[in-house]
């Protein structure tokens, strides 16, 4: 399996230098993204790829069911970098259709060294017994909408955040496409 990577990051490197001979060295002199986006750690939807970004455009935090949580030191360090540091002029959350980390929240029971986790993609999501009816997808939509509006709640966003629009996105796994929610 790692053969296949590196072997793929040999054709990467090849490609590029194909382009530009000095893209690797402009690359080492640092990064200036503009945005900052939160991302799901599904394995279809990595963010670079399906938007045909390449290297040194975007500031990526990932974790299951793209959650922006106050009380997550990682989520909160990655956002407090990309703000005050990097000086990121854009954020970006993206959620996407068959999120297995939605579809976990509404079940019963799941293994214990995820039930920290899920329990607090659980709390994003309307109750259940209020709103039964939320198929998966439409979850997947509120819970975006729902981070983009914790984002905008944070401590870091609100000290560093001023003139930084953030806006919510939706990966339809079904077509590829993206959908602009906010
Ligand atoms: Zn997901």
């Amino acid at each position: 399996m790692t053969e296949k990577l590196i072997r793929g990051n040999e054709e990467f490197v090849n490609r590029m230098l194909q382009e530009d001979p000095d893209y690797f060295s402009r690359l080492r002199q640092g990064q200036n993204p503009e945005i900052f986006l939160l991302a799901c750690c599904d394995s279809r939807v990595s963010p670079s790829i399906i938007t045909g970004m390449p290297p040194g455009n975007m500031f990526v935090h990932r974790n299951i069911a793209n959650q922006a949580l106050e009380t997550d030191p990682a989520f909160t360090a990655s956002l407090h970098f990309a703000l005050k540091n990097l000086k990121v002029k854009q954020i970006i959350v993206k959620g996407h259709t068959g999120c297995g980390g939605i579809a976990a929240a509404r079940e019963e029971k799941v293994d214990p060294e995820m039930e920290g986790w899920i329990r607090e993609v659980r709390n994003s999501l309307p109750d259940p017994e209020a709103q039964p009816d939320l198929t998966p997808d439409e979850l997947s939509r509120l819970n975006v909408l729902h981070q983009v509006k914790r984002l905008k709640e944070h401590p870091v966003y609100r000290e560093h955040g001023w003139g930084v629009k953030v806006d919510g996105i939706l990966f339809h796994l079904e077509s590829g496409r993206l959908e602009l929610l906010t």
